[in-house]
């Protein structure tokens, strides 16, 4: 009855009603308005969770607050209560809830949701900790004359709480003072003692992890480069604005240590830093470097337990470091006095979040530093396209080191062309690169062999001329869908028949796909039975501290050869390494992505960054169908500037980022026909809201991804493209808001801003 009609007295409006806005992480995603209870007036806050009735039922539900407001709002009358305050500080300062309703607004994810992403579910829960009850005598009680009017056990129990000097928990107390629980229930009750609930940590946690891995050398003396660079780097630190700085510094030109220096720098007045690096990078190595040279120092990574992510969370809410590494999500670490955010490797793809909200780290991080008026700086031997944009634009600065340290030269990059048949064997490794295999070990040298062979795309290619065959509109290399012996272009839905020849040279026997790393190990281990080998890829490195386990087996010696996938290619830093070899350069050239040749470049270049890092020196072989093609010949010759320019010209025929946005819807169901019809009426009103909003976005699709059906599941993408991140923001908002798809149709779908992996 209550229900519908509410009681009259409810509907008079005081003047200074305190209201807040909550969010929820699930549907109804709010936010909603509440009314802030007299007792809870001065405790909620934003960035706190409350406990609040919703929808007929009154359902108890957890939210999030964003907002609080003193005053009437337009219908304060019908407000229901908050029922209670679950967080006795917010779990996010209002700096923090600003950067939050900001990916939820770029990103199109309801704020509730970006809250769950902040805030770690271990902190959420409380992990590794419980709640106390501690006694502490009270003063007006702690006089002679109050003491003694005590019965006899009372009176020592309490005497023995005074001399103690600490708080006690009513446990220890009866331990210590040999008493029952009976006069301290007494104490308490007669006011003598005061009891407060502290929580604590029930497990101690491990101040750091072991130290000494690696090297120990002490930096005396920076290069010439490095110097210049941290002026560049302090003087923007000292000014106090917000400036983004590009450190474009080839593989070995001791990045690290300009970031360190920078830090100590930011340090040294009182502030802290935030480090992000690939996961695959947070190598005992890594955190060493950082662990010597800072006190308070987070290493963040996904092998923690909670109780591990709970504990360093509050360390550093506390502000008891200085210093936070870890992958994307440290991004959001909650670090009080945070000065500058470091992006080592910037252009590595594992920064993009694959799941909602879909936020890019250096998106993320750029929005935060802005926020905050702090230096962010990038660093990369290879800078992503978006980076390097941004340079040439005025978005940010540039710097560069060119040279290694003590001027060790870039290895020489030997390429093999596959289509020669002098060269090619009947396996994955070509005669040259199998002459430089032995050669490099009877030398006692170390080999890291590369094949990036990952996901499920097959190209189809010419083995003969190295033609793939691509599509007219888009320029993307077409998937071969075994069924129905299709090609299809997975942007624009273009399919042809599967051509059985070479459509460029006529050759019979064109090629679909390939070889993987376990087929490639098998292959190493006949050519060289004598090598201890390891292969390194997602199946083999599952169980935590297996990649830890390999990469000191390889830098101590015991491993003559690593091979693996792109893992193997990032940060590492072993002077023995004295050939690399990349197994299919074009593995990554022919996805269908327009960010293809610039995956390619990175990986031969970052690759081949790991040998010559010694005073041996070291050579680079690289195998591939295309040796000509504009990607591969720059890395070879390292040359990122060639690169970046020729890669610029072929982004803007295309209007593909940077020089353009580009959004992807990806709806999912569980019936093709179904799945597909929801996509169609999507796609209408994305054409409805860009005539509406009179805006210029091209629309895509529905096409089906290279795999159509995932986990049991029909896809389809609808892919946007604009000028403007914004038009597209606009574009897709319009069209989503209020669009509901009946439950039964069981499809649902994720909007995908500046999606990574096409
Ligand atoms: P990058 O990240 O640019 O590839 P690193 O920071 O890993 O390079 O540095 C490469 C190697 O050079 C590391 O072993 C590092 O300890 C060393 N190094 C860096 N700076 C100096 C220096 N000024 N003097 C001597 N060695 C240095
Ligand atoms: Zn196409």
């Amino acid at each position: 009855l209550f229900e519908t009609e509410p009681p009259p007295w409810e509907l008079t409006i005081a003047d200074d009603i305190a209201t807040a806005k909550i969010v929820f992480s699930e549907a109804p995603y709010g936010p909603y308005d509440y009314r802030i209870p007299e007792e809870y007036r001065d405790l909620v806050k934003p960035g706190m969770r409350v406990s609040v009735p919703l929808g007929h039922r009154r359902k108890k539900m957890i939210g999030w607050c964003i907002e609080t407001q003193l005053g009437p709002t337009k219908r304060s009358g019908k407000l229901r209560d908050i029922i209670e305050v679950l967080d006795e500080e917010p779990l996010c300062d209002a700096h923090l809830v600003r950067l939050v309703s900001w990916i939820s607004h770029y990103y199109q994810t309801p704020t509730g949701q970006v809250f769950d992403t902040l805030i770690p579910s271990s902190v959420r829960a409380n992990a590794g900790t419980r709640e106390r009850t501690y006694l502490t005598p009270c003063k007006q009680k702690s006089d002679d004359k109050s003491i003694e009017a005590l019965p006899a056990k009372q009176q020592a129990a309490f005497r023995f709480l005074i001399a103690a000097g600490r708080p006690m928990t009513a446990s220890e107390l009866m331990v210590h003072a040999e008493c029952t629980r009976g006069p301290i229930n007494a104490l308490q009750s007669k006011g003598y003692v005061e009891v407060a609930v502290r929580r604590e940590m029930t497990t101690a946690m491990p101040m750091r992890w072991q130290k000494d891995d690696g090297e120990n050398q002490q930096i005396h003396t920076l290069s010439n480069e490095q110097v210049s660079a941290l002026e560049k780097i302090d003087a923007a630190i000292d000014s106090g604005e917000a400036r983004t700085l590009l450190l474009h510094g080839v593989t070995g030109s001791g990045k690290t240590e300009v970031y360190i220096k920078a830090i100590e720098h930011v340090v040294r007045f009182g502030r802290s830093a935030i480090v992000m690096v690939p996961e695959i990078s947070l190598t005992p190595q890594t955190r060493g470097r950082f662990e010597r040279r800072f006190e308070g120092v987070a290493v963040l990574h996904s092998q923690m337990t909670p109780a591990e992510r709970h504990y360093q969370w509050q360390r550093i809410r506390r502000g008891e470091v200085q210093v936070v590494v870890g992958p994307r999500s440290a991004v959001f670490a909650p670090l009080p006095h945070l000065g500058l955010i470091v992006i080592d490797e910037e252009h590595d793809a594992s920064f993009k979040q694959d799941t909602q909200p879909r936020y890019h780290a250096r998106k993320v991080a750029h929005a935060r530093a802005m926020s905050l008026g702090i230096p962010l700086i990038l660093g990369s031997a290879t800078p992503s396209m978006e980076s390097w944009h941004a340079t040439a634009t005025g978005h940010a600065e540039l710097i560069t080191m060119k040279d290694r340290i003590y001027q060790r030269p870039m290895p020489n990059v030997e390429l093999v062309d596959l289509r020669i048949r002098d060269d090619r064997t009947r396996g994955a490794i070509s005669r040259p690169l199998h002459q430089a295999v032995q050669d490099t070990l009877n030398e006692n040298g170390q080999v890291i062999l590369l094949l990036n062979r990952r996901g499920f795309a097959t190209t189809i290619q010419c083995p003969s001329c190295g033609h793939v065959v691509s599509c007219p509109d888009c320029d993307m290399p077409l998937t071969h869908h075994r069924d129905g012996g299709k090609a299809v272009c997975h942007y624009c839905d273009y399919t042809i028949a599967t051509p059985p020849w070479c459509p460029a040279c006529r050759f019979d026997g064109i090629r679909y796909g390939g070889l993987g790393t376990q087929k490639l190990e098998v292959e190493v281990k006949a050519r060289f039975p004598s090598a201890k080998i390891a292969r390194m890829d997602s199946d083999t490195m599952r169980r935590p501290g297996s990649h830890q386990r390999v990469l000191a087996a390889f830098r101590s010696g015991e491993l003559n050869i690593l091979l693996g996938t792109q893992m193997i290619a990032k940060g590492l830093d072993f002077p023995n390494v004295l050939l690399v070899g990349v197994i299919n350069a074009d593995s990554a050239l022919h996805f269908p992505d327009f960010r293809a040749a610039e995956r390619t470049f990175q990986l031969v270049t970052q690759v081949a960054g790991r040998t010559g890092r010694g005073e041996r020196g070291g050579r680079v072989v690289v195998q591939t169908f295309t040796p000509e093609h504009p990607a591969i010949q720059a890395a070879s010759r390292h040359d990122y500037l060639q690169f970046a320019t020729d890669e610029m010209v072929s982004r803007r025929k295309f209007n593909y980022p940077p020089l353009g946005s580009v959004a992807r819807i990806i709806i999912r169901g569980t019936v093709e026909e179904v799945t597909e019809a929801v996509a169609d009426s999507l796609l209408g009103r994305l054409e409805a809201a860009r005539l509406a909003l009179g805006v210029e976005v091209r629309l895509l699709g529905p096409a089906p991804p290279p795999i159509t059906k995932l986990r049991g599941k029909y896809r389809f993408h609808i892919l946007l493209q604009a000028t403007d991140a914004a038009v597209l923001g606009a574009t897709i908002r319009r069209a989503t808001d209020s669009f509901t798809i009946p439950e039964k149709d069981d499809v649902q779908y994720v909007v995908d801003i500046d999606p990574m992996d096409m």
